[in-house]
């Protein structure tokens, strides 16, 4: 059932087997496998179905250490969450972001072999093809440059496949109105997670309704799937027993925030094939006959993107972090209502569609300058653009900020850090990848003064992939973090958490797969202690 909180009788209690705090993926995945069962499942999400500038707002806060985007924007309030918004690229993690490396609080406490079939799960969730992620499954859907580095280099060609679940909400809102057992929320806000006396355990949870009422749920069991700001900000706002909020016996609610470096890190000037003797590719070498070229090389035929990486054995032998990098022409960014327009243009939605096309004319010159320089023109230089992970930070955090959101709830301050050792093990990686290229004919690369520049100023314009992780991690030990292997608040019985708030090492991997992944696992313990099974992925409870 799909319901409207406004409608709820202002202090009534609602009452569950299992209340899930959140509908964007992970709280959508974890409803998913609980669809058609016993379990009488409530799910609240903050949001409306579809956007609401006012919703979004309660997202907002600021960002005091690097700069970075308008907090809403990697976090909107609505039915589906980031992944109403979201690219839909989906790659897992690779076994060695799970490992512990030599710089400090990395890897996890599960491993690789373990997420295997947590990951197979996410993958028929996503509706994703069993071919995986490495270029030589691929090799007939790569475009020629990724092929030739691929058959020449001994850089790996990874791969990320897009998933046709965007919006997120599209293919599950049927599914989670037509089902008798979970009932879902909107516009239902958890302003305080309450504990029981001795704090071993959750009583309830004080909600807000976007008319001004107030109800309280009462579950056996409690997730939080607020996302890693919505999350940590929960936790650390709920403190009406006293103390630093729920689950921060230790103080780490909020810290580790990382997020994924997107961007450019060097240049490779492009001379003729004939200088250099590499072969001639369209997407480089030609202009307007190589538009389609440079097109297939942004979104290869197959549905896939391609990017480039060091082999695993060389990040482990000399102890680098995960970064995995695409070749394109100087990126020129398209006006943000083009953006906007063309991604309605896909989904079909055509009010939204005829709602933009004066906004899209108003824009028409910045567009054709930007359909020249991307598409027509030969490219003079190629861009390695980066995708990072960076190493965990206690220091880089999210806690309360001294304002305010309309319901007298405390906003999030984000502090996001990164830090000169990722800076470093930044330019060493590129450097690595640079020699590779240029042995077959490409560059030789040319870093962007700020990799080379001692220090952790990184660039100033605010940069990211809208990846929000960290911030309620994963750990054996609650000294050294906020859940448990299995997702499990420490020391609090009945409240788990679920999303990328519990990664505890981000690899260089968009987080979507390993959010459904880490989910499902979750999922699992959760049937057991209520004392069912749930369903056994979500591909098959969909129309
Ligand atoms: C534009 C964009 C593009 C992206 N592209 C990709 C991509 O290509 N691939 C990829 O893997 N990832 C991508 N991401 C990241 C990915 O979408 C997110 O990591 C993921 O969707 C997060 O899911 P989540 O459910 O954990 O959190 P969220 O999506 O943040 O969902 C949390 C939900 O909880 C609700 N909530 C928060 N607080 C409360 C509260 N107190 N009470 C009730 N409800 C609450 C929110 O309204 C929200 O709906 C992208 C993100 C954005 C924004």
């Amino acid at each position: 059932m799909l319901r409207d909180a406004a409608e709820i009788k202002d202090g009534a209690t609602v009452d569950a087997d299992l209340c899930i705090v959140g509908g964007g993926l992970a709280g959508i995945a974890l409803a998913s496998t609980f669809l058609d069962t016993e379990t009488r499942v409530v799910l609240l999400e903050s949001g409306p179905v579809g956007e609401s500038a006012e919703a979004d707002d309660l997202s907002n806060g600021e960002s005091t250490a690097h700069p970075y985007f308008p907090l809403s924007d990697g976090a909107p309030r609505r039915l589906g969450g980031a992944a109403d918004l979201w690219g839909a690229w989906c790659r897992p993690f690779d076994p060695i972001d799970f490992e512990e490396r030599d710089w400090p609080w990395s890897g996890w406490p599960l491993t690789a072999e373990e997420m295997a079939p947590y990951y197979e799960k996410a993958r028929q969730f996503l509706r994703m093809s069993e071919r995986g992620f490495a270029g030589e499954a691929w090799a007939d859907g790569l475009p020629p440059l990724y092929r030739h580095i691929q058959d020449t280099t001994s850089l790996e060609v990874g791969v990320w496949q897009e998933s046709p679940l965007a919006p997120i909400s599209e293919a599950y809102t049927g599914p989670l109105e037509a089902s008798e057992n979970l009932t879902v929320y909107v516009g239902a806000t958890v302003l305080e997670v309450v504990q029981s006396a001795d704090l071993g355990a959750i009583d309830g949870l004080d909600v807000a309704t976007s008319n001004g009422k107030r109800f309280t749920v009462r579950a056996d069991q409690y997730v939080l799937a607020g996302g890693a700001l919505g999350t940590a900000r929960l936790l650390l706002a709920s403190n009406s027993r006293g103390g630093a909020g729920v689950g921060n016996g230790h103080g780490m609610v909020g810290r580790y925030f990382a997020e994924h470096p997107h961007i450019v890190a060097g240049r490779i000037p492009l001379s003729p094939p004939a200088a250099t003797g590499r072969p001639r590719f369209a997407a480089i070498d030609s202009g307007l006959p190589g538009t389609f070229a440079r097109i297939e090389m942004e979104r290869p035929k197959a549905g896939i993107r391609a990017g480039i990486l060091l082999p695993e054995d060389v990040r482990r032998r000399e102890n680098l972090l995960n970064v995995i990098a695409h070749l394109r022409p100087p990126s020129v960014e398209p006006p943000r209502v083009a953006l906007e327009f063309f991604r309605e243009v896909r989904h079909q939605n055509i009010k939204k569609v005829l709602k933009g096309i004066p906004q899209l004319l108003r824009h028409i010159p910045e567009v054709i300058n930007v359909v020249y320089r991307r598409l027509l023109k030969r490219p003079r230089e190629l861009e390695l653009y980066v995708q990072a992970e960076t190493a965990p930070n206690p220091d880089s955090r999210v806690v309360l900020s001294a304002e305010k959101d309309t319901y007298g709830m405390p906003r999030a301050e984000l502090q996001w850090r990164i830090g000169s050792l990722d800076k470093e093990l930044l330019a060493r990686t590129v450097t690595q990848m640079g020699s590779e290229l240029e042995a077959m004919g490409l560059g030789p690369l040319r870093m962007e003064p700020w990799v080379t520049d001692p220090g952790d100023v990184w660039s100033t314009e605010p940069f990211g992939g809208l990846h929000l992780m960290g911030t309620t991690r994963m750990s054996v030990s609650p000294e050294d973090g906020v859940v448990d292997p299995d997702g499990r608040v420490h020391g609090v019985g009945n409240l788990w958490i679920v999303g990328s708030s519990v990664f505890p090492s981000y690899g260089s991997s968009n987080p979507g797969m390993t959010i459904a992944a880490t989910t499902f696992r979750t999922g699992e313990r959760l049937a057991l202690e209520l004392g069912g099974e749930s369903r056994s992925n979500g591909d098959d409870t969909v129309g």
